[in-house]
This record gives C-alpha cells, sequence and structure tokens, in this order.
C-alpha cells in the first residue's frame, strides 16, 4: 500500500524493511501444519514466501493527513538504537520514503504508539550529541498511560525485553513534555480516536480514522499474520497476555467484519490494507488493491 483515501484523510505507508521475515510455526504456539496449510491455500499469495516458508512481514510507519492535523502511527526501530540483529534494519529506506511522502519532522503534529514495543516506536526520538530527543520537535505524542507504566516497571527491574526500549524511545518524551498519556478512551477529534485491544502488550490501542462516511483501523500488533484473522486463537510467542490477545482480536474481527471497514495491520505485507468478511465460524482477510 502506498496510499488510502478515507473521506478526507489520507494514509500514506513509510516502509523501514519488507520480506520473508520468520517461519509461521516459530511464530504461533498453536500452529498446526495441516490448518495452516488448507488456509494458505486459499490467503493471498502475498501472505507467505514460498520458497523459506517464512512469512512475509513488514515494519512500517502510517502518516495519516486529515483536514487539521499530520499524524504518524507507530515508528519502526528507529536508528543508533544499538539493537542486536535481526533488528538492526538500516534506516534509509524509512528516512528516504518519510522524504519522499513530502514530510519534514517539524510537520509532524502527533504521534500515536499502539503499544511500546520495539518495533513501534524506535523513530519516537533520535541521537543528538549523546541524548535521546524526539525527532519530532511539534508533535505530541500519544501513549497509553498503562503502557507507559508497565514498561517503566518492565525497565526498572531490568527486564529484557524491553531492554532500552523505554528507556530511548518513551522516557524521552515525557522528560521533554511532549507525551500524552492518556486512557483507553482517548478522542483527539471527531477523526481519529483510540479503541483498547489489549494482550499483546499490556494495553494496546487500534487508531480509528472516520471521514466522509469510510472508516478504518490501524490495527497494530492486533495480529500479525493474515493466518490469526482466520485462527483468532493463533496468538504469538510475543504477547503479553495470550488469552487476553485472542479475546481482543475475536472482539475486533467480529465487530468489523462485513463492514466496509478499511484494515491496516502494521506487519501484513504490501498491500497491507484490507477487508474483514465473515468465514464460518471465523474470518478472512481480503487485500484491497
Ligand atoms: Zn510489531
Amino acid at each position: 500500500m502506498q496510499q488510502l483515501k478515507i473521506g478526507d484523510v489520507t494514509i500514506t505507508s513509510i516502509v523501514e524493511r519488507d520480506g520473508p521475515w520468520r517461519k509461521p510455526e516459530a511464530m504461533f504456539p498453536a500452529y498446526d501444519a495441516t490448518t495452516a496449510e488448507k488456509h494458505l491455500e486459499t490467503l493471498d499469495a502475498v501472505v507467505l514466501d514460498r520458497a523459506t516458508g517464512m512469512m512475509n512481514i513488514t515494519y512500517q510507519t502510517f502518516v495519516m493527513r486529515t483536514p487539521h492535523h499530520t499524524i504518524l502511527v507507530d515508528t519502526c526501530t528507529g536508528e543508533d538504537k544499538g539493537y542486536p540483529a535481526p533488528m538492526d534494519f538500516p534506516k534509509r529506506r524509512w528516512l528516504e520514503e518519510f522524504k519522499a511522502a513530502g514530510l519534514s519532522f517539524d510537520a509532524i503534529d502527533y504521534v500515536f504508539c499502539t503499544h511500546l514495543h520495539i518495533d513501534h516506536c524506535g523513530w519516537n526520538t533520535v541521537l543528538r550529541n549523546g541524548r535521546w530527543v524526539p525527532t519530532f520537535p511539534n508533535a505530541k505524542y500519544v501513549f497509553h498511560k498503562r503502557e507507559y507504566a508497565a514498561w517503566e516497571e518492565a525497565s526498572n527491574r531490568g527486564e529484557n525485553p524491553p531492554g532500552n526500549v523505554w528507556r530511548f524511545n518513551c522516557e524521552p518524551i515525557v522528560e521533554a513534555g511532549q507525551a500524552l498519556l492518556v486512557d483507553d478512551d482517548y478522542t483527539l477529534d471527531d477523526t481519529v480516536w483510540l479503541t483498547p485491544t489489549p494482550g499483546h502488550a499490556p494495553c494496546h490501542c487500534c487508531v480509528n480514522i472516520k471521514s466522509g462516511g469510510q472508516r478504518a483501523v490501524v490495527t497494530g500488533d492486533l495480529m500479525h499474520h493474515a493466518l490469526q484473522v482466520r485462527e483468532p486463537d493463533w496468538y504469538t510467542i510475543f504477547d503479553w497476555d495470550a488469552k487476553q490477545g485472542i479475546e481482543s482480536r475475536r472482539r475486533f474481527l467480529g465487530e468489523v467484519a462485513g463492514t466496509g471497514t478499511f484494515i491496516l495491520p502494521i506487519h501484513f505485507p504490501n498491500p497491507t490494507v484490507g477487508l474483514v468478511e465473515p468465514m464460518g465460524a471465523t474470518f478472512d482477510y481480503k487485500f484491497v488493491r
């Protein structure tokens, strides 16, 4: 997906990396080969790299231009963080796509993070004169207050993950006075608002967009792969609370199925955007081209 129009809102994808990443059996503890193969026969071919058996996984930021604001949703892994491989993605592609979208750091009004994992808050900060400072000097950064607190606690306990993720990408934003620490029901205006979808992370949220009678939702990591739309019970090895994640996924998919709501999952490969449709007891994901 390069661009999507939702009424008066234009949504653009800024990609950090894409391509084959991880085998589904290494991601989903409930994986079962027969079930997976059955789904993969009828899911869009972009979801799997047949040569390696790996899922195609993209890391991207969405830019939303509304009539009032320029907003980033999720900021990939960023630069200079010193993360070990494989999370040490080259920085150039993201920067070039950001520039090609006609953006500059000072033009961003809001940064939303669906959750505060390593690959969703990286570009929040940049290293300047040995200090982590907000990348976007004029932006307010919207963090769920209990998501922020959970990672602060984990960081203070010395857990890894999060390692340095909270200290490098989140704490400096609060110290700079640019954070909005919000609740589940945060509403920016009549176009953009949050809904809680906890489980993958303590207070994971989706970002909703409504304009001109159309709707879209940035779903963060509510699902990492289209297999989880067919099998919502397939939690991942990275989930904070797998049971809660399953409940959030099932509830969300049930709410949007058949409604024409455009879905924007951060990690789904190009063209990324799709529609959820009912499919027996579960759901299907139809990429929109
Ligand atoms: Zn992620």
